[in-house]
């Protein structure tokens, strides 16, 4: 598949998609206390999803290996040392836990995705820490998503926020484009230089989601085939929008205010 740039009219209904995955976020993140479980998370989700005539874009996803039951959540749910792909169960949410909300779906042919890292209940000072670096590493490369910047340069102000402030960044999973199709080309690393790597123009989506940890930033995966976790047990957070490239600033379409 090649780059597929989008006109003003499909950024819109891209905007649909997103504002969609919006509401589910808002909602679930009301729910996360201690005591709620990641299903009852995945239920409302799904709930939200069909409401609106939405597609969720997790559920059924086939996996990489063909002895691997294909994803079979609404939402990615991952507490804790879970970096991503996190599949929904029974146990309930405790305090000071942390819980990464991954969602997407599709309306009118267009996909949205985003993703959270909340809070349950009271957190430890270096758990906040890791959902601040994450997060603000996220808006800095917002601020990368120019026309006529690189992709590196979206890479770099991650890691750079990230590490710098001494975190791990994760190198195995990464941001993509995005459209007609969950993924698209290009890739977007959460690590790289900047200045490297394909030139933005306005039309590009991209869904940006760094992957931060605590510890080091290697990863296995657990039996289910699709869990993946800090090898070292360490912390992870993950933050992702929808952004588009246009003429003048960034246009974030998972959330209302668009820069
Ligand atoms: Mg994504």
């Amino acid at each position: 598949m090649s780059i597929q740039l989008k006109n003003k009219s499909e950024i819109e209904l891209m905007r649909k998609a997103n504002m969609i995955v919006y509401e589910v976020h808002q909602v679930l993140g009301e729910m996360v206390v201690p005591g709620v479980t990641t299903r009852d998370l995945d239920e409302k989700a799904k709930e939200i999803c069909f409401a609106n005539g939405a597609k969720p874009a997790f559920l059924g996803y086939p996996a990489s290996s063909p002895s691997v039951p294909d994803f079979p959540g609404v939402i990615c749910a991952s507490p804790n040392e879970v970096i991503v792909h996190g599949i929904r169960d029974d146990v309930a949410l405790k305090e000071g836990d942390i819980l990464s909300i991954d969602f997407g779906c599709c309306i009118d042919g267009f996909f949205g995705d985003a993703a959270v890292t909340h809070a349950v209940g009271e957190i430890d000072t270096a758990a906040q820490e890791l959902l601040d670096v994450t997060s603000a590493s996220l808006d800095d490369a917002i601020v990368q998503c120019r026309a006529g910047n690189r992709i590196g340069d979206i890479s770099n102000a991650i890691q750079t926020r990230v590490e710098g402030k001494g975190f791990g960044v994760v190198r195995e999973f990464v941001g993509h484009g995005i459209g007609r199709n969950m993924h698209e080309p290009p890739h977007v690393p959460n690590f790289g230089q900047a200045g490297q790597g394909r030139v933005l123009k306005p039309g590009l989506v991209l869904a940006i989601e760094p992957m931060v940890t605590v510890g080091a930033f290697e990863m296995r995966i657990l039996e289910d085939g699709w869990t993946a976790v800090t090898r070292d047990g360490s912390l992870a957070a993950h933050f992702e929008h929808t952004v588009a490239i246009t003429d003048g600033d960034p246009y974030v379409l998972s959330r209302p205010y668009v820069f």
